[in-house]
């Protein structure tokens, strides 16, 4: 692999007027080496081996973030969740160690931190989503220290474990943001492992609040699955507040501060004390997608504006966007770039060689939810239609111990070792069951 490196520049480059020191020309550049950008690479070089291929990725270091809610939950340490990024990118690419600062789709070329000028004859959006801390008063300065906490970093997730490993009762918030983000299932899983373990210990579970506060008035988008967790938190007795989205911090006096919503109108405000708090922070399309002529015009997502079928730019046809930072209309994971990924490549090979674009996503997604530390419900939907799909054949809308068993070891497992290297596994073999319970 060949790895371009930053220019040792002193002078300063801005995203306005970004400085070029070099020029370099590539037939496929791919924004972002993340969980998208490197799978849809495998597939492309799985297709046609002599692409010249460059990936854009500033990171030193791969997550794979899914972990993050078992490093929170004390099944996993961050370290389990990562790899150096020179192991998992493809052998055959160029890989460029700098963020793209500015994307020129008019022109073909993007420009870079360290002063380059890529040029390409495609492009492939792949830089995932954007954490907006800044946008809950007093979170950044409040983070990681006295009772705050989110798995949205690798910088915080242990410090989840520390928190629930160390209650001692009170009340133990969980929040959910009012904009999309990556693994809407995310922020209630962490609870469920909160839940579970302070039961485990003698009298915590007696002493605790535990309380899910979100802006939706459901838990989950896909009614089979909001049944179920439904029946859960009223199970165990976990306290849901429907209509409230977090807007402050208050370090010092330990409060969350709360709009109450109705029908999408602030109609009061709450502040409620904490003694822990797991914050699921408010997410967008990176800055410079934001302001790229890529972003969906007038929305405030910023998304990358493609065809939710095949996946190509709406107005650049030479270009395509994947993952978390585009505007498919379906839930933002891992387990649907797996999906997507075959798709872009398929489809830019296509349009490379003057070809209709033949394959098409069906906005299948999958978010494993752990309900407890030996109970998952594998959600796999049709993210387009909101229905339940499965690729097992079983009910998918049930706990299970064995996908709990899937999502601790298999899934890490498939990853790393098959779709990051653009390889079908068993389950790709098997067409999602649309799934109907009787
Ligand atoms: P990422 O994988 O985030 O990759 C984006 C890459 O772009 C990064 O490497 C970044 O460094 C790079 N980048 C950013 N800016 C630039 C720039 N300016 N220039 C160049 N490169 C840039 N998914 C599941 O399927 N199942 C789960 O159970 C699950 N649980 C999750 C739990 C948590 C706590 C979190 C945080 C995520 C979870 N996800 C889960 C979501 C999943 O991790 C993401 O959906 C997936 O990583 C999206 O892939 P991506 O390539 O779009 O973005």
């Amino acid at each position: 692999m060949v790895t371009l490196t930053p220019q040792q520049s002193q002078s300063a480059t801005s995203p306005d007027r970004p400085e070029v020191h070099k020029t370099v020309h590539y037939q496929i550049a791919i924004v972002g080496g993340g969980a998208a950008g490197i799978t849809t690479a495998s597939w492309l070089l799985e297709k046609a081996r002599s692409l010249d291929i460059a990936i854009i990725e500033p990171s030193q270091k791969h997550y794979y973030q899914p972990g993050w809610t078992l490093t929170g939950g004390g099944v996993f340490q961050i370290q389990d969740t990562v790899k150096p990024q020179k192991e998992v990118l493809p052998k055959e690419v160029t890989w460029v160690a700098e963020r793209a600062i500015k994307l020129d789709p008019e022109n073909n070329a993007l420009f870079t931190t360290g002063g380059l000028k890529v040029e390409y004859d495609c492009l492939i959006v792949c830089p995932g989503i954007q954490i907006d801390w800044h946008l809950i008063k007093g979170l950044k300065e409040a983070i990681g220290s006295n009772g705050v906490t989110s798995n949205y970093s690798p910088k915080y997730a242990p410090y989840t474990w520390e928190l629930i490993r160390n209650f001692q009762g009170g009340n133990a918030l969980f929040t959910f943001p009012n904009t999309p983000i990556k693994c809407g299932g995310a922020p209630q899983k962490i609870m469920y492992m909160a839940d579970d373990f302070f039961r485990s210990k003698y009298g915590v579970r007696q002493r605790s609040n535990v309380m899910f506060l979100t802006p939706k008035t459901r838990m989950f988008s896909v009614p089979e699955y909001s049944a179920i967790l439904e029946n859960v938190v009223q199970e165990r007795d976990i306290d849901v507040k429907f209509g409230h989205n977090l807007k402050e911090i208050k370090a010092d006096t330990k409060e969350a501060v709360f709009d109450v919503l109705q029908d999408d109108a602030i109609v009061g405000e709450v502040s409620i004390h904490y003694d822990m708090i797991h914050v699921a922070p408010p997410q967008s399309a990176p800055d410079f997608i934001k302001e790229s002529p890529l972003a969906v015009p007038n929305n405030p997502g910023g998304w990358v504006d493609v065809n939710k079928d095949t996946l190509q730019h709406n107005r650049y046809p030479n270009v395509f966007g994947i993952g978390d930072a585009s505007s498919l209309p379906t839930s933002k994971t891992a387990a649907a770039v797996r999906k997507q990924a075959p798709v872009v490549a398929e489809n830019l090979l296509n349009f490379l060689g003057s070809q209709p674009l033949s394959a098409h996503y069906d906005g299948y997604t999958c978010c494993p939810l752990i309900t407890g530390y030996d109970k998952t419900v594998m959600a796999e939907f049709d993210g387009y239609n909101a229905r339940p799909t499965s690729s097992f054949p079983l009910n998918p809308a049930k706990e299970r111990w064995v996908m709990w068993v899937m999502k601790k070891h298999v899934l890490p497992w498939v990853y790393w070792n098959r779709m990051l290297k653009g390889a079908a596994f068993e389950g790709d073999y098997i067409k999602p069951l649309q799934w109907r319970q009787k």
